[in-house]
């Protein structure tokens, strides 16, 4: 309580993105579009969603601009794009090599479905982004279909050689299991990403779908996946990646070299620890994948607001970030944004 009273009366300026409970976010997640071109059961209707008019997108100078007091005058040291799905994101290339260009230079990665990565990898690399995460949760073509409600698990494979290839390694591999779709593909999924070379991570389902489908009585656990794990390879504690803020508890399978992470967001959540950041396609700053408030940059920024100002604005849409995501309150709210239209 006295940390919280404290930090509440100091002044704002100059300091990073600290919040009241004494984390710090230097890890940034920006979302370049609510679009996409897969219909994930766990994350959007088939319908798809009211895409954003393109007047409210932060245009390519806007979002560099944004990403640029971060970096610059905030300490966020860490660039992550996503979306919905961002490889739709015309300008895509060219905010990465601004990003990458920045000084100091933030490591700078993407989030991706895969579809359309084959042909731009090599673009990508050459413009200094230094890793991709890649979601694939099955390695058979008609789950893929069911599950994303498209038949392209062709064209995110052929995504993952290319980024392999183009050198944007380790490639990580982002997994959710869902009841009745896919819920017993964690080993195979295991072996395909050893075969490969890829670094799999399974995230567990969080109640962000558009459709509110979400359902923790049903969902699969990370002590589930674990235990499907187990049952084919040998799991020991990876202690060299301490988990610290990074949200994957990570194990060697057969006793390395290789990894396997499980993002246990629901039932281990890692609140404590979390040092994030979020901001949508429409320029707001969200301070948690579940914030049920967001702040608005993009009205100031288009009324001429100079970078102290901004840096200042996000600085203090900090300090309202919560201690936790709730998820496990009985009085638990969905945020009325699906994660396609937060940023993943
Ligand atoms: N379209 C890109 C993709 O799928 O990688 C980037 C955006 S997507 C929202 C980012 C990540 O969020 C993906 O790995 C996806 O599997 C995950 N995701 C989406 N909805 C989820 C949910 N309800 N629970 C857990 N993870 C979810
Ligand atoms: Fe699209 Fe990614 Fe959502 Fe799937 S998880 S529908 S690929 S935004």
């Amino acid at each position: 309580m006295t940390v919280i009273q404290d930090t509440q009366l100091q002044d704002t300026q100059g300091t990073g993105l600290a919040d009241n409970y004494g984390r710090v976010a230097t890890d940034l997640r920006v979302s370049l579009t609510d679009r996409c071109n897969l219909r994930c059961t766990y994350c959007m209707p088939e319908e798809g969603l009211d895409w954003l008019a393109k007047p409210e997108l932060l245009t390519d100078d806007e979002v560099v601009r944004l990403v640029t007091v971060a970096v610059t005058q905030l300490g966020v040291h860490e660039i992550r794009f996503t979306g919905g799905e961002p490889l739709l994101r015309r300008g895509l290339v060219d905010i990465v090599a601004r990003t990458t260009a920045l000084a100091p230079r933030p490591e700078v990665s993407l989030t991706t479905n895969g579809i359309g990565l084959a042909r731009q990898a090599q673009a990508l690399k050459d413009a200094g982004l230094d890793r991709v995460n890649v979601s694939l949760d099955t390695v058979d073509p008609d789950t893929f279909k069911r599950l994303t409600r498209r038949d392209r698990m062709k064209d995110v494979l052929a995504g993952l050689t290319a980024a392999q290839e183009a050198g944007l390694t380790p490639v990580k591999v982002n997994a959710v299991l869902m009841r009745g779709l896919n819920e017993a593909e964690a080993p195979q999924l295991l072996e395909f990403c050893l075969e490969h070379g890829y670094e799999l991570r399974f995230i567990e389902q969080m109640p962000l779908d558009a459709q509110h489908g979400w359902d923790r009585a049903t969902m699969v656990t990370a002590d589930e996946i674990l235990a499907q794990l187990t049952d084919r390879f040998h799991l020991t504690p990876d202690d060299a990646s301490k988990r610290g803020s990074a949200p994957a508890e990570s194990f060697l399978v057969d006793g390395g070299p290789q990894t396997v992470g499980i993002i246990a967001s629901v039932t281990r959540p890692f609140c404590g620890d979390c040092d994030r950041v979020r901001l949508t396609a429409d320029g707001q700053v969200r301070d948690c994948l579940f914030a049920r408030t967001e702040s608005d940059l993009r009205t100031a920024l288009r009324a001429g607001a100079d970078d102290a100002e901004l840096a200042d604005r996000w600085r203090r849409a900090m300090r309202g970030k919560l201690p936790g995501h709730g998820i496990n309150d009985p009085s638990f709210l969905q945020p009325s944004r699906p994660m396609s239209a937060i940023g993943g």
